[in-house]
């Protein structure tokens, strides 16, 4: 008898375990682990990944079966099923969680009939309509009209395309319509068509007579008037031959140039041998990058990667954002061409389905891709490189949190091969872990050609603000002018974190504020409305003071489009480019911002963080940061750190070709250390300082970090719930941790929910583990009162 171990879909922590189902005679030839499949489960049917399958001889019968299977081969390949288990227990989270993480947004449904509907999976799921074959000759009559259905639905989400065949067949009739040779029963049929179908009949004929040797897309077709009713006419006709190709989405704008291997300089050249050894040995040794900004780290990445290449393997480029990704997927591209495969949220599911499926049957070699790629099928990886290894982006906010370090580290010695993380600016956690000999430092000090760093000078905006109220101070302003004179290009950082338009009424002081958080609403010029940022509430901008009836209710604060406005009136005949998550929403947005300024047809690009990282404008000679302490205000430990990288970051962008580059750093704090070190771009420095604080303060990489957030409808009930944790933790835990807390979250509401959280930090709790799988079993049975507990490991901040 055969049995398979499946992960049901029932997040609880008990189907943190296999369950056991037996394998219907029928199915033993076709399940594998890594399939999912369809299960009853109490007295529904649900779906489950099959992590196992094993003999059983002392069968006792009383094993259910399993119903069906929901794939026709495993797409979760067993690496990825073995990662599964561990990032659950590493996570505090629940392994099909994991599971369904690992899977392309499109295939992550629950539903066996939403599977089948579901956009992507028409062709996978329905094998008998290709037979393998990419491209068929499409006879309606041949299919039933389940098959039809499925065929129209490929078509519906461009799995499929339909193509007209103008060529051998039309052409007799065709011509001998219009030659008028047709005999007396062909003369009639032809005018009986017209006559019911006349104009898109005509269209067709005369398109036929006009381009006979052309294949045309339906789309084509129906752009040209021709309709499908009118094309299913002619099929029957056998004027036209229909034919149904597979089509696999291509997520690339636009084809990759070609480009060559640079002369590595000596630095370099070294990080390049190390990295290569590493590789060549399969070891799973981890490379810290250290480079300043434009010294020359992508270079790196794509030798390495071309040696990882050339030993047949395989290997996966982390970057934080999708907005690296137009520039740097385009450079990979430059070297690696159709080998790779871009993953990123900004991808439509079907897009992002074929690229997967390009991976998991190994016709994509190099992956690049934000942090969920870290789970991309790639098999043989022999490299994996982290760009911006700081960014927060690569830690998850929601279940499974788990920090992309970790995970590529896991894979890393699971396919014996080296881990590169690079940065100008890197976190304190792996410099600190360089700085001890666990990682190995590569270090990259100088910019290529030995162009200096850019000038940088601090506005105390406290003095500018006396001034005048703008808000750009007088010193931005007329460097702005000079690098217009100049014909160079400008960069303006807006961090809008805390800096956005808000609405307040000069005469009582209200300020509207969201009905569901503890937060003020923020001002949408273009929808006319005050929207929150946390829960989606959305309300029309007043006229009047809703409290004491003034009239004097106006804006404070600026958004990036007051920016733009004010950027344009002072400067009309500068060209202005915005990005933000306003502008780049539509597909392809970011890459049409990214080559129009590129291409020096604007001369000021103006954004939110989203323009402070990795891009290369050699044009760009001075960037301007409007509010340098925005991140600051926050009471995070990890404020000072992510201000000096975003600073260095950003001054980065600054001066990066043969001109040399100029920042004006605009601030209300200019002694704050993080920004007197990013003047100088001081990393070391920041590194001395920083740690200090870090090791005075008892924080990491000092002390190991869990947080606990406890969530629900009321104040009292999270408090109490929240106490009873606490005392919990203090009997389990000995007397060396440090437990903080309950403390109300900054913000205390979301969505009419109260957070509170608990900090635990500590060196060694060998029952920590134990005590928090107890806390989560306990909070399985109190969610059902409506309170929710979540256990960050290692959170980004608090
Ligand atoms: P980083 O990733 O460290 O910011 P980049 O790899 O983007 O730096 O390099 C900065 C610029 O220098 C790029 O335009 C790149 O093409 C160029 N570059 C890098 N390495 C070399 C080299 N060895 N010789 C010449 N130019 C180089
Ligand atoms: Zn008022
Ligand atoms: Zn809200």
């Amino acid at each position: 008898m055969q049995v398979a171990q499946i992960i049901v879909d029932v997040p609880t922590r008990q189907t943190n375990n296999a369950y056991s189902y037996s394998i219907p005679d029928h199915l033993v030839d076709q399940i594998e682990p890594g399939m999912r499949v369809q299960v009853p489960f109490g007295n529904r049917k649900i779906t489950g990944f099959v992590v196992g399958i094993s003999d059983e001889s002392s069968y006792d019968g009383k094993l259910k079966p399993i119903a069906s299977l929901v794939d026709l081969s495993p797409v979760i390949n067993p690496e990825l099923l073995d990662l599964a288990s561990w990032l659950a227990d590493q996570t505090y989270s629940f392994q099909i969680s994991c599971l369904q993480t690992m899977l392309p947004g499109g295939m992550r449904t629950k539903n066996k009939k939403k599977l089948i509907a579901q956009n992507s999976q028409v062709i996978d799921q329905f094998p008998e309509i290709f037979h393998g074959q990419q491209e068929i000759d499409y006879n309606r009559q041949q299919y039933d009209n389940a098959t039809l259905s499925k065929i129209l639905a490929g078509q519906k989400n461009g799995d499929i395309q339909v193509e007209y065949d103008l060529t051998n067949h039309a052409r007799p009739i065709m011509l001998k319509a219009y030659q008028g040779n047709l005999n007396a029963k062909q003369v009639d049929e032809v005018r009986q068509t017209v006559r019911k179908n006349a104009v898109g009949q005509l269209k067709l004929l005369s398109l036929i007579k006009q381009q006979p040797d052309t294949v045309f897309l339906v789309s084509d077709l129906a752009s040209k008037g021709i309709t499908s009713s009118t094309l299913k006419n002619a099929e029957a006709k056998g004027w036209v031959v229909a034919k149904l190709k597979r089509h696999i989405r291509n997520p690339f704008m636009r084809p990759a140039k070609k480009s060559q291997p640079l002369q590595l300089n000596a630095d370099q050249q070294a990080a390049v041998s190390s990295i290569d050894e590493a590789i060549a040995a399969q070891k799973d040794q981890v490379f810290l990058l250290e480079g300043v900004t434009g010294s020359g780290k992508t270079e790196v990445y794509l030798q390495s990667i071309a040696h990882a290449l050339s030993l047949g393997r395989t290997a996966l480029m982390l970057v934080p954002e999708i907005t690296l990704t137009p520039q740097i997927v385009g450079r990979i591209r430059s070297r690696f061409g159709d080998q790779v495969a871009m993953l990123h949220s900004a991808m439509s599911s079907g897009e992002r389905y074929d690229e997967w499926q390009r991976i998991n049957t190994g016709k994509a070699k190099v992956v690049v891709g934000v942090r969920s790629a870290i789970f991309a099928p790639l098999q043989n990886i022999g490299l994996i490189i982290m760009d911006e290894e700081h960014d927060s982006s690569y830690k998850q906010a929601d279940n499974p949190r788990y920090q992309t370090r970790d995970v590529a580290k896991w894979r890393a010695a699971y396919n014996h091969c080296p881990v590169v993380l690079g940065s100008a600016t890197p976190s304190l956690e792996s410099r600190a872990r360089a700085m001890k000999g666990v990682y190995e430092l590569l270090s990259l000090p100088h910019r290529i050609n030995r162009q200096a760093l850019p000038h940088v000078s601090i506005i105390d905006m406290k003095i500018e603000m006396a001034k005048h109220h703008e808000a750009l101070s007088t010193q931005l302003k007329d460097a702005i002018q000079v690098r217009l004179d100049k014909h160079e290009q400008i960069i303006l950082l807006l961090n809008r974190r805390g800096y956005s338009a808000f609405l307040m009424c000069r005469d009582c002081g209200y300020v509207p504020r969201c009905p569901n958080c503890d937060i003020s609403l923020t001002m949408h010029k273009d929808t006319h409305t005050l929207n929150c940022h946390y829960c989606g509430h959305t309300e029309p901008i007043p006229t009047v003071c809703p409290q004491c009836h003034s009239k004097r209710i106006g804006f404070y604060g600026m958004g990036s489009q007051q920016l733009e406005e004010q950027v344009k009136n002072l400067f009309p005949t500068a060209r202005v480019l915005r990005m933000d998550v306003d502008t780049t929403r539509k597909k392809g947005a970011h890459e049409a911002i990214i080559d129009q300024f590129g291409a020096h047809k604007a001369d000021i690009l103006l954004g939110t963080q989203m323009i402070a990282k990795g891009l290369d404008f050699p044009e760009v000679t001075l960037v301007g940061v409007l509010n340098a302490d925005s991140a600051l205000q926050f009471p995070d430990f990890r404020s000072s750190e992510r201000t000096f990288e975003l600073l260095t970051q950003v001054s980065g962008r600054s001066g990066r070709a043969d001109k040399s580059g100029e920042v004006i750093i605009q601030t209300f704090n200019p002694d704050h250390y993080a920004i007197r070190l990013a003047k100088t771009q001081d990393y070391e420095k920041f590194y001395a300082t920083e740690m200090r604080i870090r090791h005075d303060g008892k924080y990491p990489p000092y002390y190991f970090t869990v947080k606990l957030t406890g969530n629900s409808a009321s104040e009292n009930q999270t408090v109490s719930e929240m106490f009873g944790i606490l005392n919990f933790l203090k009997k389990q835990l000995s007397s060396n941790a440090i437990i903080l807390g309950p403390t109300p979250k900054v913000i205390t509401r979301i969505n009419n929910q109260y957070y509170y959280q608990i900090i635990i930090k500590y060196r060694k709790e060998p029952n920590l583990k134990a005590a928090l799988d107890d806390i989560l079993v306990q909070s399985q049975k109190k969610q059902r009162r409506g309170i929710q507990i979540a256990i960050d490991n290692e959170p980004l901040d608090f």
